[in-house]
């Protein structure tokens, strides 16, 4: 199992050498900004890297809301990143599924998600795979909850779209990691990424904190059979720097 971390941008091939990583993700730009993602001056060398590249798109994108004034912006900055992500040879873009507004029809959510993809289909498509992300919080989630994504996967299933399924965010969210991976390709017929985190917060509390895997309230043990499940590459998007990572890493190696 190719198997590694989400990582500072600045050197991510230094950082996956310094955490004996075979994968890296990234952001392209602040996670809490609208700026632009810049081409980068290492893209050739991430390109040839036998290290397999994700980019994580910023937190503040949200095709879901019926706020036209994020959910245009978003759109495009969306648009933007697979863009330049392509360009690294990554081979996902992770995005969070979004939610609407308290009030809001959440079904209209659902086709914001489908028109997404209609109208990037209209210029060729999303240049690098859009991975979704489940994610641990809100009421209004279209990827918290299950019931939630069967619904969302039947607006966008029939596009080219992938899932990347965070182990933190689904028991901070309150789907059992027991049977998990099952339940997922049941509905989405398959899992891109894994986000291998512990969760400092109990199930269900809906709190998104991560921390490193045996440090915090997930059964260490259900934690591997859900990665050693997926089958797919796993990048831990944990704390403590090059060390917290690097034993995170070797955790995995050793019990996989
Ligand atoms: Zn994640």
């Amino acid at each position: 199992m190719r198997i590694g971390a989400h990582l500072d941008s600045a050197d991510p091939l230094a950082g996956a050498a310094a955490r004996s990583a075979d994968v890296v993700q990234f952001f392209l730009s602040d996670p809490q900004g609208w700026a632009s993602p810049e081409t980068r001056p290492d893209a050739a060398d991430l390109r040839d890297s036998d290290v397999d590249v994700f980019i994580h798109a910023p937190y503040v994108i949200n095709v879901a809301t019926l706020n036209n004034r994020i959910r245009i912006p978003s759109r495009k900055l969306l648009m933007a990143h697979a863009s330049v992500a392509a360009d690294l040879g990554a081979r996902g873009l992770i995005v969070h599924g979004g939610h609407v507004n308290k009030g809001d029809d959440i079904a209209k959510g659902f086709d914001n998600w489908r028109k997404t993809f209609a109208y990037a289909a209209e210029s060729g498509g999303f240049a690098t795979r859009i991975l979704i992300e489940n994610t641990a919080g809100g009421d209004n989630a279209c990827a918290r909850r299950f019931d939630a994504l069967a619904r969302l996967w039947d607006a966008i299933g029939a596009y080219e779209v992938g899932f990347c399924l965070d182990t933190c965010h689904a028991y901070a969210g309150g789907e059992e990691l027991l049977g998990i991976v099952e339940r997922v390709k049941a509905i989405t017929g398959r899992i891109d990424l894994i986000h291998a985190n512990d969760s400092r917060d109990t199930f269900n509390s809906g709190r998104d904190r991560h921390t490193n895997l045996g440090q915090g309230t997930i059964d260490p043990d259900l934690l591997v059979a859900v990665i050693r499940a997926a089958g797919c590459p796993a990048v831990v998007e944990t704390p403590g720097g090059v060390e917290g990572q690097a034993a995170d890493i070797a955790l995995l190696r050793e019990r996989l």
